[in-house]
């Protein structure tokens, strides 16, 4: 068998949507399982869609995220260029060879002229039913065609459908796809005016060119596949055609229908995987990076949506997906795109890493809040905190708790590390209950075990204080917690006054016993 080459092929026309990440994925995922290459082509034969910084911003979102290719733009290779815009003086040999074979002819119909043809029948398409009555090479007589090409009259390529046959496509996760030629329209292969193919072609052309084996992409271009075999058929390349398996669309979290940007921005999650600024608009798109996600995160998440690795298997390596994967794995119906597990999944990766490793970001977010800290202090705060849970705004569902997510969300829950506090809300319910007209003396006697407290660290102080209340029969927790945060939260009390250490866990007592009296 020929070598496993797959590839990802996306046009630059805007940001690339995350379900185009999940496609670049699965490309990536059976690459790497069966040894094979995975190609990075550009289709950008559209210049009327053409946008600056779509192409930088698909880089720089792999770089991101850690797909890597083998070959392709920004990294060359054997089959290049792979910038189609760059290989146009290689496609017209082909749409020539498909006109001088018959399966393709020139049309000179103008927007105008097709407008009014729309305009005029109902659900009109240009094929076998009406192609005669346009301005073709197959209606024209042939000079008149002769005359039309030599004045420079615009014109496109069409490629010709015979009617009424079924055209199978035979799609590894779809098993047979029957469609009769009846419904398809001879679709332009090639424009005059910019001389350049259009998608198909171009498409169609370079897989074959590249040697690819197995085009996997989303279910959008289902509809395009039995042209797609229909070239491939017309340019006698039908043995060398690569494998199709067409991936299930991404759902909305809620509602039906497939996943759009305005479900992210109505429930707050992003669709893009960086931010994007958009170079005409100036708005901006949220991105997975910059919310605070890892990019193991992402793509394990992405990973599940449409492929079961069987089992209830949740959280995989890059390497234990890759060993899994399996096209046969991968589901046909939709899958909803849940973003709530997408924070859960960058809780869990968040939980693998050492709590280094949260420091330059927590230090960024103290910082930008007037903070300075250390290092130490602030992976020490990660430690206590890190399994807390959050209250977090879950749009049109209201208020919900979930895991710390982000290492945003250590904010403003750790504040109180670093901030002691000033002022006590007598009103708040915590306070009411646990500052009582003991609290005072009993932290006043607390403070003066504490200060006798040689090894501060928690056990050192639990062995201490922990006979100290149980023989006098208190129960300081409570106004302990309020001297020491200044409200009901936070981490154990030994642990949080062993961070803190015994000069400032006095200092905050005395203040606290000073001010709440
Ligand atoms: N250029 C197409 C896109 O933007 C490629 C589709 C395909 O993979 O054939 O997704």
């Amino acid at each position: 068998m020929s070598k496993i080459r797959v590839r990802f092929a996306p046009s630059p026309t805007g940001p690339l949507h995350i379900g185009g990440v999940r496609t670049a994925l699965y490309n990536y995922l059976f690459a790497r399982k069966n040894g094979g290459d995975l190609v990075l082509r550009i289709e950008d034969t559209d210049s009327s869609r053409f946008v600056p910084g779509a192409e930088e911003y698909i880089i720089e979102s792999f770089r991101w995220l850690g797909i890597r290719f083998d070959e392709g733009v920004g990294i060359g290779g054997d089959y290049g260029p792979y910038r189609q815009s760059e290989r146009r003086g290689i496609y017209k040999a082909y749409v020539d060879q498909l006109l001088r074979e018959g399966h393709a002819y020139i049309a000179f119909d103008t927007h105008e002229e097709l407008e009014r043809k729309r305009a005029e029948v109902e659900n009109f398409q240009y094929g076998a039913a009406t192609r005669m009555q346009m301005r073709n090479s197959l209606s024209l007589p042939p000079d008149t065609v002769e005359r039309l090409m030599a004045e420079g009259q615009g014109y496109v390529v069409r490629f010709l459908v015979e009617p009424g046959e079924d055209v199978v496509v035979d799609d590894l996760i779809r098993g047979k796809v029957t469609i009769n030629s009846t419904v398809l329209d001879d679709k332009v292969l090639y424009k005059s005016a910019d001389e350049l193919p259009t998608y198909h072609l171009a498409n169609i052309v370079d897989d074959h060119l590249m040697g690819i084996s197995h085009v996997i992409r989303g279910e959008e271009w289902l509809p395009s596949a039995p042209l797609h075999v229909l070239l491939y058929r017309a340019f006698g390349w039908q043995d060398t055609m690569p494998r199709f398996a067409h991936l299930p669309l991404l759902l909305k979290p809620v509602g039906n229908g497939k996943l759009s940007k305005r479900d992210g921005d109505k429930l707050g999650f992003p669709v893009f995987p960086l931010e994007w600024h958009d170079p005409v608009t100036g708005e901006v798109s949220h991105g997975y990076r910059e919310q605070g996600y890892l990019p193991e995160a992402v793509l394990n998440f992405l990973a599940l949506l449409g492929w079961n690795p069987g089992g209830d298997r949740e959280i995989m390596s890059m390497d234990e997906m890759i060993s899994l994967f399996d096209l046969a794995g991968c589901s046909k119906s939709g899958a909803k795109f849940d973003y709530v597990k997408a924070a859960w999944f960058n809780h869990q990766y968040l939980l693998l890493r050492p709590d280094e490793a949260w420091v330059p970001e927590f230090d960024a977010l103290l910082r930008s809040k007037g903070i300075a800290s250390t290092p130490e202090k602030e992976a020490d705060v990660v430690r206590l905190m890190k399994q807390k849970v959050v209250e977090y705004d879950d749009g049109p569902f209201g208020k919900k708790k979930r895991n710390i997510s982000f290492v945003s969300d250590l904010w403003p829950l750790t504040r109180f590390f670093f901030v002691a506090p000033r002022e006590f809300d007598r009103e708040d319910k915590f306070i009411r209950k646990n500052w009582t007209a003991t609290s005072a003396s009993e932290m006043q006697s607390l403070a003066q075990v504490l200060e006798a407290v040689t090894d501060f660290s928690a056990a050192g102080q639990k062995a201490v204080v922990d006979p100290w209340a149980e023989q006098g029969g208190f129960r300081p927790w409570n106004a302990w917690r309020i001297c020491l945060v200044g409200a009901g939260q936070g981490p154990d009390m030994y642990e949080l006054a062993a961070h803190l250490g015994k000069e400032e866990t006095l200092r905050r007592m005395r203040y606290a016993i000073e001010t709440l009296g």
